[in-house]
């Protein structure tokens, strides 16, 4: 392994300075980034950015851009419910709707119109119904 990081801030480390044409030390006196940071020569006190050789650490992408896919954002809608109780509640009786009856939450209801349904939600008068094609609110328990 050979990875290279910045020199501490407020350390000093040796490198080229272009204005004295010579290896001088540089003090560190803030990382800009990862791989750059504000550097001041102790002799002629110029400031610049000094940079990593980019080497190494750099060679290896994140994979996170090249990979993006869209991912499968689709929701499950009514139809998926319905499909997965039709097949978990299979063995149940559906209940012919009728106008009249009381039905409760999760029953299952044959609809003369709708057809096979599956009540969702239940209030005193009207119910919910998970239809295959939509969600219906229909009345109930009409005396
Ligand atoms: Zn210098």
């Amino acid at each position: 392994m050979n990875q290279i990081t910045l020199p501490a801030v407020a350390k000093s480390f040796y490198t080229f300075c272009k204005k004295c044409d010579a290896e001088r030390y540089h003090t560190v006196l803030t990382h800009k980034s990862p791989t750059s940071a504000k550097v001041q020569c102790e002799v002629c006190k110029g400031i610049k950015t000094y940079s990593l050789p980019k080497e190494g650490a750099v060679a290896k992408k994140t994979a996170s851009g090249a990979a993006k896919k869209p991912s499968k954002s689709r929701k499950p809608t009514h139809a998926d419910d319905f499909q997965a109780l039709t097949t978990n509640r299979s063995a149940d009786k559906a209940i012919p709707f009728s106008i009249k009856t009381k039905f409760e939450l999760n029953q299952k209801i044959d609809h003369s119109t709708f057809g096979m349904g599956y009540v969702k939600s239940v209030q005193p008068d009207r119910i919910q119904v998970l239809f295959e094609s939509e969600i219906k609110t229909l009345m109930h328990n009409k005396v």
